[in-house]
């Protein structure tokens, strides 16, 4: 007799495993993989049992779920021990309404009883049992209850011979059976499940009886199939859990509470929204740009004290104005956000030690899955409120493929800090009495983007299936203000290094492009300077939605591909020199706006927000997504999208505007 140990992660199953074996077990790897392998003999019997790899489902994802559900699918296994952490049982049991399918008698070790009774969870055991139609035995491995119970009743095969519980809606139900019935093959259920959710394995097996019953299914539901078998297990695991967990309410920890309110089913997402807003409201708004103002004041008076300290060392012309026109504006005009994203890094780090953002993303799996999404992907979003580059490489943690693809391609949707001064600075002027609202609204549009996006993704084009997200929830904390300072240090310093690289270089060679003409002058007039010429070129590429052509605009959007941050910083010494000041530098004088009209504006912060990010997430996205076609793919994929959100909303709102 063979008995193979099922569960999640950190259930305790190693643990059962050399409680049950004692000295008798042997150690090894699977086959062509690293992962350990341990096989042995239950104590004063000679049946045989192996320590599976653990597993939140039975979707291979991960080579180790993958081990398993070969495992039990292929090999002869009489007996599945799944082992239960009682304190997590609505997580656990996801794995354990797939393992009923595969018709082998199944006996759940209840393990974490002491840690169960301490938390004040009583589970009505009984009852789940008699639901599931299967054995359940509360235990302890590490203090060793009730394992002498359970060796016997494995001994003495005292358990149910568990028939499959009718876990599904009815019409469901009975599909499925009708499927079953048409299949000639071991595992009947798990594989009708598998060719329901569309599983490529199985896909020979398909017959058009098969088909017909898969459309029949679809239209009854007017859901995908997969969506389907994910909603009902929940849905089936949630009522396990009202009806057998009895006293949860008498010792509630403090994260329960806190959860009630924040993780609350309708309060959740206002919630979650407010929180954002706060905090870009805060970071964008009016107090984030006092903060601005003030560091422009001072680099402004740094300015007109070197222009004239220049001229009096007796520089020449030129390069006094290489130097304030150029360098001093240029990256001047990026660091004047410093203190802005130093107040938005931090309270998102703050948000992030509580661990609301591991649970509110728990809490959102399965909003994000009806669009293609899970709430894996939320993390590489937030991440992306910083800088798209590293939150492109956090994706890396999704196992499904097809979610991978979708998050690498849209994470870059998120306003980066590098956005925010193109935000901050056009929203300031052109809304200047409801700045924050509009900055916010960007976000929102932002959001609303990735959904759709998604949505017709997942549609269309990657027709994939879904991992279930399933993570360790740590509880709300006291911020660790260590790891906020590292945080916000470590991520400041990467936006002040690029000011002092790339945009340092781009400014000068922008100074250079718009000191001389094409003759090689020096000091002609910006209309006549090869930058100008350079962005006539392009400009009809953004008559849509700027309803001019206008080079100083096309040429800074350009430039956004070197790096978002330039996008202001080129302004900043185009507008410069138009106001033809050699010294002083006017940063955010109005002429950076001559170009603009409100509508133009708000479509111009629309296509920056979402054209093709800098290199840096380029080369990102060209690593995580492997191939270099796909990355062509996602930054076409981007500019497309950009370009028609913003000539859509330019066009839109001149419109209405006529009318109003
Ligand atoms: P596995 O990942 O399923 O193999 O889990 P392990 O056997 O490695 O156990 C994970 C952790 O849970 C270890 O720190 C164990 O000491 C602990 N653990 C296992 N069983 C129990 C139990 O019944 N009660 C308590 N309090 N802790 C347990
Ligand atoms: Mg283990």
């Amino acid at each position: 007799m063979r008995v193979a140990l099922v569960g999640n992660q950190n259930s305790g199953k190693t643990t059962l495993f050399n409680l049950l074996t004692g000295t008798h077990q042997k150690v090894g790897n699977w086959a062509g993989v690293t992962i350990e392998k341990k096989e042995g003999v239950i104590r004063t019997t000679d049946f045989e049992i192996i320590d599976l790899p653990g597993l939140y489902s039975l979707n291979p994802y991960t080579t180790e779920e993958e081990i398993s559900y070969d495992q039990l699918m292929d090999e002869k296994i009489d007996l599945i021990l799944n082992v239960i952490d009682a304190t997590q049982l609505e997580r656990s049991l996801y794995l354990t309404t797939q393992m009923l399918e595969l018709d082998i008698p199944l006996v759940i070790a209840l393990n974490m009883k002491d840690l169960a009774d301490i938390k004040g969870i009583n589970i009505d055991y009984q009852l789940i049992e008699e639901k599931l139609n299967t054995t359940i035995i509360p235990i302890s491995a590490l203090k060793k209850t009730g394992v002498f119970d359970l060796i016997q009743i494995i001994k003495k095969k005292a358990y149910k011979d568990n028939h499959y519980a009718h876990i599904y809606d009815h019409d469901f139900e009975d599909i499925l059976t009708e499927i079953c019935t048409t299949l000639d093959v071991r595992h009947k259920r798990v594989i009708a499940t598998k060719i329901l959710e569309d599983d490529d394995r199985y896909a020979s097996l398909e017959t058009d009886d098969i088909k017909a019953l898969k459309n029949k299914l679809k239209q009854h539901y007017n859901r995908s199939l997969d969506q389907i078998v994910t909603d009902e297990r929940y849905r089936y695991i949630e009522s396990l859990r009202d009806d057998a967990i009895k006293s949860y309410k008498h010792h509630r920890s403090w994260t329960d509470r806190i959860d009630d309110v924040l993780l609350n089913k309708y309060l959740a997402l206002p919630i979650f929204a407010i929180i954002m807003f706060g905090i870009y409201y805060l970071a964008a708004g009016p107090f984030g740009s006092l903060t601005v103002d003030w560091m422009s004041g001072i680099i402004e008076q740094f300015s007109s004290w070197l222009g004239p300290q220049l001229t009096a060392w007796h520089a020449s012309a030129w390069s006094t104005s290489l130097v304030v026109d150029g360098i001093v504006a240029g990256v001047g005009a990026v660091l004047n956000f410093v203190p802005q994203l130093l107040i938005l890094f931090a309270l998102i780090a703050l948000l992030e030690t509580t661990g609301y953002m591991s649970r509110i993303a728990f809490f959102l799996d399965r909003v994000f899955q009806k669009i293609g999404l899970s709430g894996k992907s939320l993390i590489p979003f937030i991440i992306g409120s910083g800088c798209s580059v590293p939150a492109i490489m956090s994706a890396r943690t999704i196992n499904d493929e097809t979610e991978k693809k979708m998050t690498i391609m849209l994470t870059p949707f998120i306003p980066c800090s590098a956005k925010l001064p193109i935000i901050t600075l056009f929203a300031g002027y052109f809304f200047s009495d409801r700045t924050g609202l509009v900055s916010a609204s960007l976000y929102f549009f932002a959001i609303a983007v990735i959904m759709l996006s998604a949505y017709i993704m997942k549609r269309f084009i990657f027709k994939g299936k879904l991992s279930s997200f399933i993570m360790e929830l740590p509880d709300y904390k006291i911020p660790n203000m260590r790891y906020v300072i590292r945080d916000v240090y470590l991520k400041v310093k990467a936006f002040i290094t690029q000011a002092g690289s790339i945009i340092l270089i781009a400014s000068i060679v922008i100074w250079f492009l718009l000191s001389f003409s094409i003759t090689m002058q020096y000091g002609v007039s910006p209309n006549q300077s090869i930058l100008s010429y350079i962005g006539r070129g392009f400009s009809w590429l953004f008559y849509p939605f700027l309803g001019e052509l206008s080079w100083g605009a096309s040429v800074s959007a350009i430039q956004g591909l070197v790096a978002k941050e330039q996008v202001i910083s080129s302004m900043a010494i185009i507008a410069n020199f138009s106001e033809e000041v050699t010294t002083g530098t006017l940063i955010f004088n109005s002429q950076i706006f001559q170009f603009f009209t409100p509508a133009s504006a708000y479509a111009f912060m629309v296509f920056n927000l979402f054209s093709a990010p800098c290199f840096g997430a380029i080369g990102a996205m060209r690593k995580e997504l492997g191939l270099t076609s796909s990355m062509w793919k996602a930054v076409f994929f981007q500019t497309g999208i950009a370009w028609v959100l913003a000539t859509l909303v330019y066009q839109i709102s001149t419109l209405v505007g006529r009318f109003i």
